[in-house]
Formats: C-alpha cells, sequence, structure tokens
C-alpha cells in the first residue's frame, strides 16, 4: 500500500544543472533568437525541471501507473461500455499501409485505406437497419449533431423548416438535448413512466401541444436505464404522424448490436460508437468516432466526403449536391474505423450476436446477485446494464452513491456512473459488458456486498474512501471547473496533491 504523505516529495525531483539529453557542439553560425522572433513571441528564461533520462522514465512510468484502464482492471462505467480493447485491432493500426498513410495522398495509393471506409459505411448500414452511413463524426455527441443537422436539411428541403422543437425523454444522455440546442433547436422533455420507459400519454400531449412545430424525437434504446423502449415501434409512429423524424442514439448499442436493428424498430437516424459498442479505445480523451446511419430519405444530405465504389476502384466522392458539407477534417477518425473494422470482421455474422447476449447476461447477473443489497431502481430484465439506487444507504446511514463509488477504488475497482441517469436519486449505473469473466463479476459482487455491509456498520468508513489512492476525496466542483493539470515552477507540488 503506497504511503500518502511520501508521493508530493517525490513527485518534484528537479536538480539544478542536472541534465538528460547532450546536444552535438553547434555546427552552424550561432544568431540572437531575438534578431528572429518578434519581442512577444519571446520568454523571458524558461524554467524547465531539470534531470537526467532514467528519471523522467520513471517518473512517466510511475504516473501512467497511477492510471486505471480496461487493461488494468474491471471498469464498470455505465453507458460507456468499457469493453476489452483487443490487441488484434492495434496491430492492423500499426500496419505502415494503415497507420502511416497520410489523407492527402493520391487515391490510386490508398486503396485499401479507402475500401475499409467503404465496407464499414456498408456494414454499419446494416447493422442499423438503415440504407447508408457516413463515418465522420469524431464522437456519440458529434454523431447526433450531425443527426439533427440531417434531420433540419430534410425539414428545409420540403418547406418544414419552421419545425424547431426536438423531443427528448427525461432520461436521456445530456448531450441529447445540448445537441439539440447546439443545433439551433428547442428542446422539449418527455417524462418517463412507472416502468421507467417513454410515457406514452405524456408524449401524445407533447405532440400535440407542439403540433407542427416538432422536428422530431431523440431516443435511446435501451434507454439508460439499462431498459428496453417496448413501445418503440408506436412512439415512431406517433412521431411520424405529426411529421417529425426519430433520432436514435445508438451509444447503448451493446444490447443490440447482431439482434435487432434501430431501422426496423422504425428510427430514421442513429448514431453509433465505435468507441464502445466496437471496441476502439476510449477514456482520456482520445480521438472517438461516431458514425451516422440513415434511412434513404436522410442520405442526400450525409456529409461530404462519402466512400464510393467505381468500376476503377474506391474513390472519395464530394460531389453531393445537398450535402450538410463537412463536419470533419479529413475523413474522421480512420485508425478508430479501422479498430472497429477489425474487431467486426473477427466476430462476423452471427458471432457479433452473442456479444450482446453475454453483455446483457452479465448485467442482469450483477443485478440478481445485488438486488438483496442495493435497490434496482426499476427492478426488472435489465439489458446491458443495470442502474441501483444507494437510497436505501442514504436513509438508513447517510452513506451516498458517491461514496459507495469511491469505495470500489479502494477494493481496486474503477467506480460506475453515478447519479446518472437523472430521474434516478442515488444512481449508480454498472455495466460489466460481455468480456468480463465470471471470476471478474463475482469478485466485483463481493467488494459491492462488502461494502454494503461498511455503510451498514461503519458509515464513517465508507465516507471518508478513498483510503488508498495517490490522493484522497477531492473537490469534485473545483477538480472540474479549475482543473490544474500542468507543471507550474512557482507550485510543483500543489498539481501532486491534486489541488
Ligand atoms: C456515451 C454516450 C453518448 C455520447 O458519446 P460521446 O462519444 O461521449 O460523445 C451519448 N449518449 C449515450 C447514451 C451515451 O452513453
Amino acid at each position: 500500500m503506497r504511503e500518502e504523505a511520501v508521493e508530493p516529495l517525490l513527485f518534484e525531483i528537479s536538480r539544478p544543472g542536472r541534465v538528460g539529453a547532450e546536444l552535438p557542439p553547434c555546427d552552424v553560425p550561432a544568431r540572437d533568437v531575438r534578431a528572429l522572433l518578434p519581442e512577444d513571441a519571446l520568454r523571458q528564461g524558461l524554467p524547465l525541471p531539470e534531470l537526467s533520462e532514467p528519471e523522467v522514465i520513471r517518473h512517466y512510468t510511475h504516473l501512467s501507473q497511477h492510471n486505471y484502464s480496461i487493461d488494468s482492471g474491471f471498469y464498470p462505467l455505465g453507458s460507456c461500455t468499457m469493453k476489452y480493447n483487443p490487441k488484434i485491432n492495434e496491430e492492423a493500426a500499426r500496419l505502415p499501409g494503415m497507420g502511416r498513410v497520410h489523407p492527402l495522398q493520391p487515391e490510386g495509393t490508398v486503396q485499401g485505406a479507402l475500401e475499409v471506409l467503404y465496407e464499414m459505411q456498408q456494414i454499419l448500414a446494416e447493422i442499423a437497419g438503415m440504407d447508408a452511413a457516413t463515418l465522420q463524426p469524431a464522437a456519440g455527441a458529434h454523431g447526433e449533431l450531425l443527426g439533427l443537422m440531417l434531420i433540419r436539411a430534410y425539414h428545409e428541403d420540403h418547406g418544414q423548416g419552421h419545425r424547431n422543437v426536438i423531443l427528448v425523454p427525461d432520461s436521456a444522455h445530456g448531450t441529447n438535448p445540448a445537441s439539440a440546442a447546439r443545433c439551433g433547436y428547442k428542446t422539449a422533455s418527455v417524462d418517463s413512466d412507472a416502468r421507467g420507459r417513454v410515457d406514452l400519454d405524456h408524449l401524445k400531449t407533447q405532440l400535440a401541444a407542439i403540433s407542427d412545430s416538432v422536428a422530431g424525437l431523440m431516443l435511446t434504446n435501451p434507454n439508460t436505464l439499462g431498459l428496453f423502449e417496448d413501445d418503440v415501434a408506436e412512439i415512431c409512429d406517433l412521431v411520424h404522424r405529426h411529421g417529425g423524424l426519430v433520432y436514435c442514439d445508438g451509444a447503448n448499442m451493446n444490447a443490440l448490436v447482431g439482434r435487432a436493428r434501430p431501422g426496423d424498430m422504425g428510427f430514421d437516424v442513429m448514431h453509433f460508437n465505435l468507441h464502445k459498442t466496437f471496441s476502439s479505445p476510449h477514456g482520456g480523451g482520445g480521438p472517438g468516432s461516431g458514425p451516422v446511419a440513415v434511412k434513404k430519405l436522410l442520405e442526400p444530405y450525409l456529409p461530404v466526403p462519402m466512400a464510393v465504389k467505381t468500376d476503377d476502384g474506391f474513390r472519395l466522392d464530394y460531389d453531393r449536391p445537398k450535402s450538410v458539407g463537412r463536419i470533419h477534417g479529413w475523413y474522421g477518425s480512420f485508425l478508430c474505423i479501422l479498430r472497429a473494422y477489425v474487431y467486426i470482421l473477427y466476430y462476423g455474422r452471427e458471432r457479433l450476436a452473442q456479444v450482446a447476449e453475454n453483455a446483457v447476461l452479465n448485467a442482469n447477473y450483477l443485478r440478481v446477485r445485488l438486488q438483496d443489497c442495493y435497490d434496482v431502481a426499476y427492478p426488472e430484465i435489465c439489458m446491458h446494464e443495470c442502474v441501483f439506487t444507494a437510497r436505501r444507504q442514504q436513509r438508513a446511514r447517510g452513506v451516498r452513491a458517491l461514496d459507495i463509488a469511491k469505495r470500489l477504488m479502494d477494493y481496486g475497482y474503477h467506480p460506475p456512473t453515478i447519479y446518472f441517469p437523472l430521474i434516478v436519486p442515488e444512481a449508480l449505473m454498472i455495466e460489466p459488458t460481455e468480456t468480463e469473466s465470471r471470476e471478474t463479476l463475482d469478485a466485483f459482487i463481493a467488494a459491492m456486498r462488502q461494502i454494503a455491509r461498511e455503510a451498514e456498520d461503519d458509515p464513517a468508513l465508507v465516507k471518508s474512501a478513498p483510503l488508498t489512492t495517490p490522493v484522497r476525496k477531492l473537490d469534485e466542483a473545483t477538480a472540474a471547473r479549475q482543473p490544474c493539470l500542468c507543471w507550474s515552477p512557482d507550485d510543483p507540488v500543489a498539481m501532486a496533491a491534486g489541488n
């Protein structure tokens, strides 16, 4: 176990005059930089840490070991689908013909890469049950924005540009209303019913109230409670009858992939999160990929370029007169797309369905094994994730979902998603994914059960967690609003202490 007080001292290891690199003697005439750069581009001195190479290596290796990752442990972050990222994906991404191509290379020299893009457009349209797909958006939220831009372009093209309201259920991911607002839409909320599904009566009331202002509805299925919206066909039908289109937030496709298709349920447009369902790495802010699939009616508006297949091979098509234009530099996050492509080909059509089956099985296993200790928000068979609530612990002992999440870190687990969806008080949203073994799930269950006992017997202990991490409980608001992420010569220890 690490000793907490030692950490900040070890962090600051610079010693004046110590060097980690030797430069060869200068073999060009020396010039004064002040003659080359404008005054305002010059700094007065540059205080940098002074270290030897092994010290730098140890420093960064040490920091990397503080990272929690899917390669180091179970990561049940609900709605985020933190599945294992197979290393065969990385091998493909490192092939020189893939990893080292340049977006400005002539098309004739990148036929393999273009074929990957073309095939992924086809494959994702097929998995969606739709007619076409673009790979350009760089994230789920970016896909949402594009999907809404397509809906707007469609309405404008059909003389319905006045439609300015997007309906969003109250269980939706925060990105849904944010994307609608970013696209210039007003949003109207739709209540959930006692079963955690869209309240059909409220949807009808809302539709009647906004009548022909409705541009569309965004629906997550399974929703963020991990429940299948079993009225989905009727919901789509109702919105269509009012002239709106229906958007599927497909970030949660891990429960459906290979088993059920949003296009068949009545949706017109959806996004995928390749960095969730299709195993491209995520977390840490790296590039993601949020392709958008559409029915025929929205195809003309898809962004440029699209990968197309011709008699002379694959090319990029910019000749799309009704396109909403570009929404990403170049052609999207190519290497993310490639990793997902390898993943899909690796499983193939039949075995992809097993991904969904095992994801649902694992979530239900956790639900059943934990439901006597933690209340399930909507107790019934769940899909890819299960939403618990710590209401019982809070009422009995003042132990909150946040405390339970922090205590899990002491047991070596990444915390689940908490306080989301917003309609569940003290929510603990747990998504195990299909890639975890029975033993891992059992060990996690044991930790959760132990924490439930601690919450009962020693609530102060749970409330003071985490006890074993380099820094203890942070002031979350300050950590999020005023993060101190850079080393500063003025206050090197402040950062190490996480202030
Ligand atoms: C993850 C997620 C999103 C957003 O995806 P990003 O890639 O993080 O932008 C949207 N909706 C749901 C339900 C999600 O889980």
